[in-house]
């Protein structure tokens, strides 16, 4: 919290955090905050749990992070079935099968947190994952137990009904849910639900500045850019990896530059998952590259020469790091298989990269250059709950182009102010249009692009978040009610 404080234009924003919890804070005393989920690499919840621990325990706040594990890979086959259930996609066949095994991995992970959780303290359940657990805990233990749902659908459909009624027997363990958006609160938990945003925290890895030579060097390291000269720095242990012609994978600067420091960039960082519309994305680069290669005035203008030179980058993490999204490797090869047939000049101007997770600080430089090193940062879902490569986008000033349907990013971006919104991000039409009109407005991006900065100074960051924490652990009677230690118990 201190390092806020020395950052000028980060300074209110601590002081008002730090005024507004010192109401809470004294009920807080003596209890731990528990923060339950089910990766600690790898997506926005484990992006963000860090940085809220950590300003907790700066607030005063006892605050621990747990990440339930399983060894077995049919679970999160599971919850990663139960995941796009939510979002309205896939087999609603859930049945007693899957009971048991949910069941039975909770109750396990049940153990360890029962040995840790004390009388009054709060556990934070994230996402479906861990779901079971709040009502595994002994019923001996008095505990406030929330559950923070980072995922949700603005429809209702037979996946999204299968979803809800396999997950609804552990839903009455909890005292209060916490959505990203009021359209994804299901109707079983209306009245006792608040919608929080998430935030970024803007002295992360992720989202510190970086000085150009910090960019370049990272970029450097990282082997993302053939680089010009001899760096201070070593070579990251891991380099980044592009796809050649053929499919294969091989260091990212090997073949030949992407241009990261001199040609327009259009960026989308995101997880390998279909929801997150790669596949749309590649297809409308391809059209905006063909039509421009078909046109009369070529390289000719300033404008057309943006155009030509313009290249795609689509990035993800190293998909043999997430032990919780089996689908990851399946969508990067079909995103793949779309690549190498393309022809030669396309290829060239689409860079799939994957990012090693060996070091979470390193893979976060890698984004924050990749992101600061983009004209456009895309994030094409077809569904969010909120996204935080958005914010963080955002935050660099970077404008970003999203889809208006998603409940996400239709709060955090203001189309036309802060970046651009599509109607339709599978309307590969719609989005090689929008991308077009992006790229050649240097001046509006700008403009988009202090605004999309203000906004999250706004509403995004981790201080706001933790501020809407605080009012809603405020309203809780059972802080009042409910027993605390009366002393710290040496964990
Ligand atoms: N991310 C990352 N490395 C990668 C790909 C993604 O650190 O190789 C981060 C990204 O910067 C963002 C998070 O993972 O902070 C993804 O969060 P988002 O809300 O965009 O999507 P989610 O994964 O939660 O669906």
């Amino acid at each position: 919290m201190a390092e806020y404080e020395t950052v000028a234009h980060l300074a209110p924003a601590v002081r008002e955090l730090r005024s507004e919890a010192a109401g809470i804070l004294p009920r807080l005393a003596g209890r731990t905050m528990w923060m339950v989920n089910s990766t600690a690499v790898g997506g926005g919840v484990a992006e963000m749990l860090p940085a809220l621990v950590t300003l907790l325990r700066d607030l005063g706040v006892r605050a621990e992070w747990v990440v339930i594990g399983s060894d077995e890979p049919a679970f999160f086959d599971l919850t990663k079935r139960i995941h796009n259930l939510i979002h309205g996609a896939g087999d609603p066949l859930l049945g007693a099968a899957e009971r048991q095994l949910f069941e039975a991995v909770n109750r396990k992970n049940t153990e360890e947190l029962t040995r840790l959780v004390r009388p009054g303290d709060v556990v934070v359940v994230h996402d479906p994952q861990p779901l079971p657990l709040a009502g595994l805990l002994p019923a001996t233990v008095p505990l406030i137990k929330i559950w923070r749902c980072h995922i949700g659908l603005d429809a209702e459909n037979a996946a999204t009904r299968a979803a809800w009624d396999f997950l609804d027997p552990y839903l009455v363990a909890f005292d209060h849910a916490v959505f990203s958006a009021p359209e994804y609160i299901p109707k079983r938990l209306a009245g006792k639900s608040t919608v929080i945003y998430p935030g970024i925290d803007p002295l992360a890895p992720k989202n510190r500045e970086l000085s150009l030579r910090g960019a370049v060097a990272v970029l450097c390291n990282s082997g993302l850019l053939v680089c010009p000269g001899p760096t201070v720095y070593p070579q990251y242990p891991a380099q980044a990896q592009r796809t050649l012609p053929d499919g294969s994978f091989a260091p990212a600067n090997s073949i030949a530059d992407i241009g990261l420091l001199t040609r327009p960039i259009i960026t989308q960082v995101s997880r390998w998952d279909r929801l997150k519309g790669f596949l749309p994305l590649l297809e409308a680069f391809t059209e905006l590259k063909k039509s421009i290669r078909n046109s009369e005035t070529g390289g000719e203008t300033v404008h057309a020469r943006r155009l030509d030179l313009a290249r795609l980058v689509l990035a993800g993490p190293d998909p043999g790091s997430i032990q919780d999204d089996p689908e990851a490797q399946q969508v990067l090869r079909e995103l793949v298989a779309a690549y190498t047939s393309l022809p030669g000049p396309t290829q060239d101007d689409i860079a799939i990269v994957t990012l090693p997770m060996g070091s979470q600080e390193q893979n976060a430089l890698m984004v924050n250059a990749l992101q600061r090193a983009s004209s456009v940062v895309v994030q094409n879902s077809l569904r969010e709950g909120f996204g935080l490569t958005i914010a963080e986008a955002m935050w660099k000033r970077i404008p970003v182009l999203s889809n208006s349907r998603a409940c996400g990013p239709r709060v955090q971006v203001r189309d036309g102010i802060d970046g651009r919104l599509i109607q339709d991000p599978t309307d590969v039409h719609e989005l090689e249009h929008a991308m077009r009109d992006m790229l050649s407005d240097p001046e509006r991006q700008e403009y988009w692009g202090r605004n999309a900065q203000r906004r999250v100074h706004e509403l995004f960051l981790v201080t706001s978040q933790l501020r809407s924490w605080g009012r809603l652990l405020a309203q809780m009677p059972a802080l009042m009610e409910f027993p605390r230690r009366s002393a710290p118990e040496g964990r």
